[in-house]
């Protein structure tokens, strides 16, 4: 009977520990980055109509469809 508990004991312990491994194991897949993910965080570059220089997306100023990178070069539009 000492034996059968014994086994018993050792199977959970060994179930444990499985679990633990396994929760361990996960968990660092999560943190490992997709090829996609720093893809999808970083923002769409646009490039200045009047000089040329580029920007995010969001900082530029945009006039008629063109992206200009200060309001000044939107005043004096595109490269001629
Ligand atoms: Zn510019």
């Amino acid at each position: 009977m000492a034996k059968l508990l014994l086994l018993v004991a050792v199977a959970g312990v060994v179930y444990a520990l499985l679990r633990n491994y396994q929760r361990a194991i996960s968990r660092q897949q999560d943190q490992t980055p997709t090829p996609d993910q720093p893809r999808a965080a970083a923002e769409d570059m646009v490039c200045c109509d009047r000089c040329g220089v580029h920007l995010p997306r969001s900082e530029g100023f945009l006039s008629q469809g063109r992206y200009f990178c200060t309001d000044d070069h939107r005043k004096l539009g595109p490269r001629q």
